[in-house]
């Protein structure tokens, strides 16, 4: 699997991508799968657990997945650039969009949730098959629920609202529109000395999922530092884990005779190639806008003066203006 990566330092580089399928889980089986038997034996545990993990933790049943559809002699090359990738998966809106852009990158590289995990008996074990948990950890995957794919690009989206919020010293209203504190009592300490009972602050997404506990001492602060805190802990917990750091050339020096090594980046995990992108964007201070095909409405970097994210959503407020102008004559 080593050609298996996304180099993030350098681009157009030719890379490897596995082909992947889009399948109907119940028509799903797995020993007429042409995978190999070790693939098989990934396969039939991942979908298994992906499907209890997914029924007993978030009610949901799992229908539509992608899957590994062959080795690596069946793989493609293709010249990967990261820059770029976050709008591309940003703007993935149904089954078919996640379809090819999983045809051409490769999957994700999220790990299945554990047997001990999905077959435990204890409810807190059960409280740990939440999105927020299991849809991330980094791993080699052969098969990826759709409802992971959904989640993240919900994820992308969410975050860059939030970033386009507190980078404009928004007031604190635009920032309560995407993210709410809720105090709870609980034990929280990690440590067992630590296990006294306790409220405490946590930020959730006004959709309604929980991103983190608020640390003691930003409890006072405004909802636009809080948002700003929220913004780079996200990040971090998506880059983390992922993100692998090789050596490249070494640069000699002539008139000092030293050297140095250049840093190279790189990621096995296509996921985490786009959250690299996504903080890189943020990085270079880029600035994000909301499409203005009014149906559409996703945040997008915008590169030139763009006022739709795409040609199909700039088309689509075309036709919907000559609509509305026909309609008054
Ligand atoms: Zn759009």
């Amino acid at each position: 699997m080593s050609d298996y990566q996304y180099p993030l330092t350098e681009q157009n580089i030719v890379i490897n991508v596995y082909p992947v399928e889009l399948v109907n889980v119940k028509r799903l089986i797995v020993e007429e799968e042409q995978v190999g038997p070790a693939t098989e034996e990934i396969l039939r545990k991942s979908a298994n657990n992906w499907s209890k993990a997914m029924s007993i933790g978030m009610e949901r049943e799992l229908s539509l997945a992608l899957k590994l559809a062959g080795s690596e002699r069946d793989s493609h090359q293709i010249i990967f650039n990261n820059d770029g990738l976050i709008n591309e998966f940003s703007h993935l809106k149904t089954v078919e969009d996640i379809e090819a852009f999983s045809q051409k990158y490769g999957l994700l590289g999220v790990n299945p949730p554990d047997s001990e995990q999905v077959n435990s008996k204890s409810t807190l074990v059960w409280a740990t098959l939440q999105p927020y948990f299991i849809y991330n950890t980094y791993g080699f995957s052969v098969f990826e629920p759709i409802d992971l794919w959904f989640w993240h690009i919900n994820e992308v989206r969410q975050i860059l609202k939030l970033y386009d919020v507190v980078r404009k010293d928004s007031s604190d209203d635009r920032v309560d529109d995407l993210i709410e504190i809720k105090e709870h009592s609980g034990r929280f300490g990690s440590l067992a000395e630590d296990r006294t009972t306790m409220d405490r602050y946590f930020v959730y997404w006004t959709e309604g999922e929980l991103i983190l506990m608020l640390p003691k001492d930003m409890e006072e602060r405004s909802m636009l530092e809080i948002g700003q805190y929220t913004l780079s802990k996200v990040l971090a917990s998506h880059i983390s884990g992922g993100i692998h750091l090789g050596v490249g050339e070494l640069i000699r020096n002539p008139s000092t005779k030293g050297f140095k090594v250049s840093e190279r980046r790189y990621t096995p995990y296509l996921l985490a190639a786009i959250y690299y992108d996504l903080w890189q964007k943020i990085n270079d201070d880029k600035n994000i806008f909301i499409c203005g095909n009014k149906s559409c409405g996703l945040p997008f970097i915008k590169s030139r003066r763009k006022k739709y994210c795409s040609d199909a959503c700039k088309q689509e407020a075309y036709r919907e203006r000559k609509r509305k102008g026909s309609d008054t004559l």
